[in-house]
């Protein structure tokens, strides 16, 4: 073992005496030895030590070109040097306007408006409210309409409202007397289909679901907010071709707003900018957040359509004005290093070359099936869920204490390589940027990890 450093031995004490770390039960965390990123560069991420491991999960989920990538740097520099931040309410700024502009040009066609927030939670909070008070107020809508429609094994982010329409019970139910209700329909996820159908046998009958509770409840019903493609947080459930069309079809028929929630999902996650492409799909309100400033800063985004945007038209005394925003909307510096992040995206044709990492990191995925404890192995471009099972022909989970997930990322780390589980889950989502012999190292660490945590 190398020494550790007084340097290093002192911030790992105030570490352990001065913060609470997110999702973390600090019990746990207080024996564990404390890893300190102090720098970054590509898909690098550099301890204070110096050692150096492969950002697996793109510093959960948000980076897309790569840490220190110039142009997004110099952005910010540049920016920095005019101002850090002036506020929108009362005001505009350029960076904010520029972005607006560029995000409507490719969304996902109807979408024409962009209320700015700063994470994944407060733009769904934004998105609901909407839908809510779109209903409460205008000629065309229907005050009746105050309920949502939610998947379960959904997440949404943390705050009341986006935990509201939350179906992860680990990290919800622990609040549900807090929470307005919601209906849940099923989660198309084929691997533990709550119906017990298989995916030949079905045709996604957890849509008949979903429609039955519209057919009952419509009347009351304001929006179905669902993460497209992918529900993320779940464990990479990657969702049956179609089921997303088929939502929209269903929202349209029985009259109720469609929220995409394109957190995790945008920015090239799918191998599209947003994966409401890949279905043809415009809902009527969407979010973004993580991938939206390449992640480098905490920036998101509520985009809706003209119909729901001059629901809120009137005059001043009509109270008809969204009254929600927040001290740091449109910051500055995080549209700006996001108009960098769109700019790369067309000059380096990320797109392109995506296409095919996506399909060597399929190659590579393929020997984790035939590992004995290697339940599913579910990829949507470049998210990748490895599902760890005690039992692989019962599909039995491993007991939750023995945090088989976590063994396996603290092997990982080891060899190099940061990733982050969710439960028993292993999930790999390097960023966009990840070179083609960056996936053969990743998979290559991960797959000795399994077999040495499993076997
Ligand atoms: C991460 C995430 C959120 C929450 O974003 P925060 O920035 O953490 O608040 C919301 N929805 C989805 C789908 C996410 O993955």
């Amino acid at each position: 073992m190398d020494p550790i450093s007084p340097r290093t031995r002192s911030l790992e004490e105030d570490d352990k005496k001065y913060l609470w770390h997110p999702f973390t039960q600090m019990r746990g965390w207080m024996q564990e030895e404390t890893l300190i990123i102090e720098e970054g560069d590509g898909c690098w991420l550099k301890d204070v030590d110096g050692r150096r491991y492969l950002d697996g999960v793109s510093s959960l989920w948000t980076n897309v070109h790569g840490h220190r990538k110039e142009p997004l740097d110099r952005a910010l520099k540049d920016q920095v040097d005019k101002i850090a931040h002036s506020t929108l309410l009362g005001l505009a700024n350029i960076p904010a306007i520029q972005l607006a502009k560029e995000l409507i040009e490719i969304a996902p066609p109807g979408l024409t408006r962009v209320f700015y927030s700063d994470s994944g939670s407060t733009a769904v909070e934004i998105a609901l409210k909407m839908a809510f008070q779109y209903h409460q107020q205008c000629p065309r809508g229907n005050p009746s309409k105050t309920r949502y429609v939610c998947l379960s094994n959904s997440y949404h982010g943390d705050t009341i409202g986006s935990v509201s329409v939350g179906g992860i019970d680990l990290f919800h139910s622990m609040y549900r007397k807090l929470l307005f209700p919601a209906y849940r329909a099923p989660s198309p996820f084929c691997y533990r289909c709550s119906l017990g159908k298989s995916p030949g046998s079905c045709s996604m009958d957890c849509l008949l679901e979903m429609e039955k509770i519209l057919q009952q409840h419509a009347p009351e019903i304001a929006a179905v907010i669902v993460e497209p493609l992918v529900q993320g947080a779940a464990g990479i459930l990657v969702h049956p071709r179609g089921y997303l069309r088929e939502v929209r079809g269903l929202c349209t028929r029985y009259g109720v707003f469609m929220i995409a929630d394109e957190v995790a999902v945008g920015f090239g996650k799918t191998g599209t900018m947003f994966a409401c492409e890949q279905e043809g799909v415009t809902p009527d309100l969407m979010a973004l957040a993580k991938g939206l400033s390449g992640g480098y800063l905490p920036l998101a985004a509520t985009l809706a359509t003209e119909e729901i945007y001059e629901g809120f038209l009137g005059e001043y005394e009509e109270f008809k004005t969204f009254f929600h925003g927040h001290t740091f909307t449109g910051n500055p510096l995080g549209c700006a290093v996001a108009l960098a992040g769109l700019e790369v995206f067309r000059r380096e044709n990320v797109l392109d070359s995506l296409q095919g990492k996506i399909s060597h990191l399929a190659r590579n995925l393929d020997a984790f099936r035939s590992l004995s404890h290697v339940g599913d192995v579910r990829q949507c471009g470049i998210m990748v869920g490895i599902e760890l099972v005690a039992d692989k022909a019962t599909k039995e989970p491993y007991p939750f204490g023995q945090r088989m997930g976590h063994r396996v990322i603290l092997e990982a780390r080891k060899r190099g390589v940061i990733i982050r589980p969710l439960g028993d889950v292993v999930v790999l989502m390097p960023p966009l940027a990840v070179s083609l012999e960056e996936i053969d190292t990743l998979c290559a660490v991960v797959y000795d990890s399994v077999r040495a945590v499993t076997e």
